[in-house]
């Protein structure tokens, strides 16, 4: 004998179909967060680069305020001078000298600071662009991947209303006490329904010893063998 009852054949493509539709409903549900996932990554990829920009700009930023100052320093060389030069206190003549030697030193000092900052402030900018180029790069993978997981998102929602609507035809097909007992079953083990029967003396899905009467109700390819330990529905593998 075959052993497979049609009703069993049936209900078992049913639980298949129903196991995919689950796995692809669960591939759906994990969508939002790879979205997330790839902004916060394009979050923290313009970050980067915002940062060597700001850095680059901050230098910048110093070295016109280091000009300034140099600028306020050699007015008051000027100034110093132009008074020297009216002064006739040869007291007054010589503190002003030592004034403007003590500006003049500043000077020096804060040129030599500029000096510095430009160089730090060419590489800072240089540094600036290869990120700002480097992060174009990997914003631009990002939004690949991004359009990739739109596709894999309609890609997956097509499948599953296809899937539906093969499991409501499977299920109209089958013997609606069978379907019922089932859906319960399925309803509260949530993994499988129907099980084999292993080794011709085991449960497939808990994996307890069945009684005899169960066994032989499910080797006689009844719809009604189940397991006394999970209340799972049985049937006899067909060899
Ligand atoms: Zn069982």
């Amino acid at each position: 004998m075959s052993g497979m009852p049609p009703e069993m054949e049936k209900l078992l493509v049913l639980q298949d179909r129903e196991q995919k539709h689950a796995r692809l409903t669960r591939e759906l549900a994990v969508w939002p967060a790879e979205m997330k996932a790839l902004e916060a990554k394009r979050v923290e990829i313009r970050a980067g680069a915002e940062k060597k920009r700001l850095e680059a700009q901050s230098t910048e930023v110093e070295r016109k305020n280091l000009e300034l100052e140099a600028a306020t320093h050699r007015a008051k060389v000027a100034r110093y001078k132009i008074q020297q030069f009216e002064t006739r206190k040869n007291e007054e003549f010589s503190a002003l000298g030592t004034e403007i030697a003590r500006e003049e030193k500043e000077v020096h000092e804060i040129e030599d600071r500029e000096l510095e900052l430009m160089d730090r402030g060419e590489k800072a900018k240089k540094a600036a662009a290869i990120e700002i180029e480097a992060a174009k790069g990997r914003e631009a993978e990002v939004t690949a991947k991004e359009l990739e997981q739109g596709k894999k998102k309609i890609e997956l929602e097509t499948r599953l209303a296809d899937s539906a609507k093969e499991i409501e035809m499977l299920a109209a097909g089958l013997d609606e006490g069978v379907l019922g007992k089932y859906r319960r079953i399925m309803a509260s083990k949530k993994d499988v329904a129907v099980v084999p029967v292993v080794h011709g003396t085991n449960c497939g899905g808990c994996h307890m010893k069945l009684t005899a009467g169960s066994a032989i109700s499910a080797k006689a390819g009844n719809m009604g063998a189940t397991c006394e330990n999970c209340g799972r529905l049985l049937f006899w593998p067909v060899s």
